[in-house]
């Protein structure tokens, strides 16, 4: 008999089943679906070789997640980092990139860049302190509020 149930094996369900383990407990993981992952299962939908995200596509938080970080998560897997991170359709036919370098995506949004700068700016710099604030579940204080 396990000491713990995990129901569904999504990235939270997994998480918990990690931690678990690593206490010491002994866990089971129960998943419905063929395939384990939930929301961030990766699938040959359309033909071999060709692989989709089925549901959530872009992960940031595997990278900045503490979680993630001291499972070395990267160093499990190998993480895509596309050259643009995301692109938004515009009137005429335009369109704006996101790339990873605050200056390379303002500068391609012409005159809205030093707007895009003054708004992404400083959450950009100040990006350990969102971290910090948003995925600490501790009821506390924030280090950098
Ligand atoms: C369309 C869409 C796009 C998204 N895009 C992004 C994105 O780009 N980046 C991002 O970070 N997040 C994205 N998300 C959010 C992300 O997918 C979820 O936050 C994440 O999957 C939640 O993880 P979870 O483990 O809580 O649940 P899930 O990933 O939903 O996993 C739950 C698992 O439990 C199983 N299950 C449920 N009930 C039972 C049962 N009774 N018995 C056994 N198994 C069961 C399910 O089959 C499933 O595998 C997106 C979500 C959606 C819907």
């Amino acid at each position: 008999m396990p000491d713990v149930a995990v129901v569904g094996s999504g990235p939270n369900g997994l998480a918990a089943a990690v931690t678990l383990a690593r206490a010491g407990l002994k866990v089971h993981v129960y998943e419905a679906a063929p395939t384990p992952g939930g929301g961030l299962r990766t699938a040959e939908l359309m033909e071999p070789g060709h692989f989709h995200d089925v549901c959530s596509a872009v992960h940031p938080m595997a990278l900045a997640s503490p979680f993630f970080r001291q499972f070395e998560l990267s160093r499990r897997i190998r993480l895509e980092v596309p050259e643009v991170s995301y692109g938004t359709p515009l009137d005429g036919g335009r369109a704006a990139l996101a790339y990873r370098s605050l200056e390379r995506t303002a500068a391609g949004l012409g005159r809205d860049g030093a707007a895009f700068t003054r708004l992404m700016g400083p959450l950009v710099h100040r990006a350990d302190g969102i971290t910090d604030l948003t995925l600490n579940q501790l009821l506390r204080l924030p280090r950098d509020p």
